[in-house]
Formats: structure tokens, C-alpha cells, sequence
């Protein structure tokens, strides 16, 4: 099964320095706190267009019996209460790849419906968080990192709180880099500004190579952006052309 092929088998470098005493991390499966596992597959902007797929999770949990099913702040799906002894075959059961919860990597890649649904959309989040999810997702990085994709400026996707994000205006994208969210909330920068789709997911590639060539392990987004300086961040990422700041 394509899960299967991708799913880490040992511990890998995204796990350095986390908790590998008790979640089973090369399985995607948290620790709860009776004892048992919680498994959240990847489900990209939590968007689902087959039906059937929605079945197969309930049916999952239900041959599982898993007592409770989590809508998660990531727009995954958790099967929550599996007993330790089931979590491979539900995740064989499930036939699909976990979501990255867990690990010094690109975490999540939120995006809203934006133009695709939301009435109130001025950009095409859905068509850039997929792309970026293609891409981005669970890669090994410094230290944790979520990406924000919202299609206005409601921000539905905290893109101002978040290690990379975006917001949608009528001339295009605003990016935001190095807010967070968590004991030390921090509110991100302004980076760019009337960016295209395609402008935005270059500038975020920048950006992701950068911190993963400079930053220390652990050292989140705006601690490093802190560390560096914000203007010399700016020249860093930012080519000379076509980009406003
Ligand atoms: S951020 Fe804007 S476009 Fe996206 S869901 Fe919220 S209101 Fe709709």
C-alpha cells in the first residue's frame, strides 16, 4: 500500500527531540491519556469530496471500537481510544497516510475554501494550500512548522499566527512569516505583499530552504527570523523582482 511505503519505519530525523518514550511516532499514533492511541490520517485542507471516504473512517472506528471521533485544529479526522495492539491494522484498514502531528516537520497545511466555496473568498486558497500540501508536507525542518492559507482577510486560517501564512486580497496575497500560536504567542510579519499563487509558493520554497540551511534544531520560524533580523530574513528570501515589500 502507498502508506505503507511512505510511513517512516524507524524514527527519522523529524522525531529528534521530541517524546519517543511513549507516542509511537513511526506509527503516527498519540499517546492518550488512558492508555490508548489516537491516529489522525492526512486529509488536505479537510476537504472531502468522496463520501464514501468519511464511511470508511467510521467503519474503522467502529470495527476498532474506538470510543469517539476528533475534528482536529489541523482539518484532520482523528480516531481517538485505539488500543495499542490495533493501530496497524487500522491504519491497513484505512489504506491512507498519516498526517504529520508529530515531529520537528512541516506539520500542517491549513487552507480555507476560499474562492472554491466561501462566498466571501477573494483568492484561490484551496488550489495553493494543495499545491503547498503536495509539496511542503511533512518535510524535515529546524523545528515545527504549520502553514496557514486563508482566502480573505477574516483569516479563517490564523494566517497571522502561524509560521508561514497567507491571506488572500483583491490584488492577490499578503505573507505573513513567524507567528505562532501556543505559551509564547507571537503575531507574524509582514513579508510580501499583490503576490500570485505562484509567486507565494516560490516565496514559501525560499523560505523553507533558508531556515532549514540557518536555523538551529528547535529554533521555531520567529525566534530565527528574531535571531537573523527581520531586513536581513527579507534579503534572504526575497528575490529582487516583481515582489513588493
Ligand atoms: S478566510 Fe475568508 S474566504 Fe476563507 S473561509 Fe474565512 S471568510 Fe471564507
Amino acid at each position: 500500500m502507498e502508506r505503507q511505503q511512505e510511513m517512516p519505519n524507524r524514527l527519522d530525523d523529524r522525531y529528534r527531540h521530541t517524546n519517543t518514550n511513549r507516542d509511537m511516532l513511526e506509527k503516527g499514533a498519540i499517546l492518550q491519556r488512558d492508555g490508548t492511541y489516537a491516529i489522525a490520517p492526512h486529509l488536505p485542507g479537510g476537504i472531502i469530496t468522496d463520501p464514501d471516504l468519511l464511511v470508511k473512517l467510521a467503519e474503522t472506528a467502529k470495527k476498532y471500537k474506538c470510543p469517539a471521533l476528533k475534528v482536529t485544529s489541523s482539518q484532520r479526522i482523528a480516531l481517538v481510544g485505539l488500543k495499542k495492539e490495533d493501530v496497524d491494522a487500522a491504519w491497513q484498514d484505512l489504506g491512507m497516510k498519516p498526517g504529520a502531528a508529530i515531529g520537528l516537520c512541516v506539520r500542517s497545511v491549513k487552507f480555507c475554501p476560499g474562492t472554491t466555496f466561501c462566498k466571501r473568498g477573494q483568492q484561490d486558497s484551496v488550489g495553493l494550500g494543495t499545491k503547498i500540501d503536495e509539496k511542503f508536507h511533512g518535510m524535515t525542518l529546524p523545528s515545527k512548522f504549520k502553514v496557514g492559507i486563508s482566502g480573505c482577510p477574516n483569516q479563517c486560517m490564523d494566517s497571522m499566527m502561524i509560521d508561514f501564512g497567507a491571506i488572500g486580497m483583491p490584488k492577490g496575497f499578503k505573507v505573513y512569516v513567524g507567528g505562532n500560536g501556543g505559551r509564547k504567542p507571537r503575531l507574524g510579519q509582514l513579508l510580501a505583499e499583490e503576490l500570485s499563487s505562484e509567486q507565494v509558493f516560490s516565496l514559501l520554497d525560499r523560505v523553507v530552504q533558508f531556515y532549514k540551511d540557518q536555523a538551529k534544531t528547535n529554533e521555531r520560524l520567529g525566534d530565527f527570523i528574531d535571531r537573523t533580523g527581520f531586513d536581513n530574513f527579507k534579503a534572504a528570501v526575497l528575490p529582487e523582482q516583481n515582489i513588493t515589500h
